[in-house]
């Protein structure tokens, strides 16, 4: 087995609310989408159901007196003191089962971690995986166990050099706090900026401190960011960097949130960068843990999950259903028929500043951070972007 798809229908059941925007079941659309498409059914590919953790790991990032107060809180009791911990607020609410989900959805990342570390896959995605912003003590954007600082800390005690690159919409800070001043975990993140989305930090100033100088690197993007100016961006920063840093394998956040369709956020992104996103994460390393993060457009997340899991095993998705009356549906009916996103640029002064300010953070970036990993050239201009097929 080389392709881990890690998957339960059960987990992906869960509910944190109807009116709340999180909605595990884009990991089920996700896999019934991938089984459609034929990406799911090639002979290294192994469909695997996380198990909860061993809830002792969860002590390796979380304090012991949150992890009571959410177990607790799993049990459906509340106290006042919760809501300090962020435990009960509109974004965490209080859910019955939300520890023992949060032991399995963390169990999905370490396993992922775990068999691409002992080498029995170089793929693995967890779409229930990328809490990135649950703190050591503090449940927040929706995140209430950090799997990816768990995941990560393990690898980094087996001696491996690990790679984050987080493309959700918003800002890594659980992630990035953890591991601020440490030279091991390379974490780079795409998002939009602070100034106009939640968790308001990620700053390109911030780039990590003490050993860690330089290993914490930031591209804030302007709301109305659109492909051109996101894969601009993330040619001029993502590919020298991994190059310099040669990690032992690569954690991809995939959060799909930077769509043009999520509710939430305010780029501007289609799926068509965003497969160019996956193709050069793919290229650069040869292993390579996937977790979902963000997306709150259900259907189009679930299509940029199905697409970026075939672009990590280099197949291509056939629709089997191709022209059969009453087949499945997936989204607005005019697309239905490709995965794949109509190309939609910005246009006039909103594109104008997205170009500007992500050049000018770019620029900042090579000036800045390059020079730590002994990457040279600042100067050098940007590589234009990839294309699609
Ligand atoms: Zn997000």
């Amino acid at each position: 087995m080389k392709s881990a798809f890690i998957y339960s229908q059960e987990l992906g059941r869960f509910d944190f609310g109807h009116d709340h925007p999180f909605k595990p079941e884009r990991a089920i659309k996700t896999h019934d989408l991938c089984l459609r498409y034929g990406v799911l059914n090639h002979p290294w590919m192994e469909v695997i159901t996380p198990k909860p953790i061993d809830p002792e790991a969860l002590r390796s990032f979380h304090e012991d007196h949150y992890l009571s107060l959410l177990k607790e809180a799993s049990m459906g009791q509340f106290s006042v003191e919760m809501l300090s911990h962020g435990l009960g607020t509109d974004d965490n609410p209080i859910l019955p089962g939300i520890y023992e989900w949060s032991l399995t959805t963390t169990g999905g990342t370490t396993l992922g971690a775990d068999l691409l570390a002992s080498r029995k896959a170089d793929v693995a995605f967890n779409p229930l995986g990328g809490f990135h912003h649950a703190r050591r003590n503090h449940a927040e954007g929706f995140c209430y166990v950090n799997d990816v600082v768990i995941a990560s800390l393990d690898l980094l005690r087996r001696g491996l050099r690990v790679a984050f690159v987080d493309i959700d919409a918003h800002h890594c800070n659980g992630v990035q706090e953890a591991f601020y001043d440490e030279d091991r975990f390379l974490l780079i993140s795409f998002h939009e900026s602070g100034e106009t989305l939640y968790p308001w930090t990620g700053k390109e100033t911030e780039i990590g401190e003490g050993k860690g100088r330089g290993f914490t690197v930031n591209v804030p993007l302007e709301a109305g960011t659109d492909d051109e100016v996101y894969l601009e961006a993330f040619q001029g920063v993502v590919p020298p960097l991994l190059s310099a840093f040669k990690p032992d394998m690569l954690i991809a956040e995939l959060g799909a949130d930077t769509l043009i369709s999520d509710p939430l956020t305010h780029l501007r992104l289609t799926n068509n960068s965003y497969q160019d996103v996956v193709r050069i994460l793919r290229n650069q390393c040869q292993r390579i843990l996937a977790v979902g993060g963000g997306g709150y457009d259900v259907y189009r997340t679930a299509r940029s999950w199905t697409l970026a899991w075939s672009i990590l095993n280099h197949v291509e998705p056939q629709d089997e259903f191709a022209g059969v009356v009453g087949g499945m549906m997936f989204g607005p009916e005019h697309e239905v028929g490709s995965l794949r996103d109509r190309a939609h640029p910005t246009t006039g002064p909103i594109k104008d500043k997205a170009l500007v300010q992500a050049r000018k953070r770019v620029a900042w970036i090579r000036k800045h951070v390059f020079p730590l990993h002994g990457i040279s050239s600042p100067l050098e201009q940007p590589s234009r972007t990839v294309q699609s097929p």
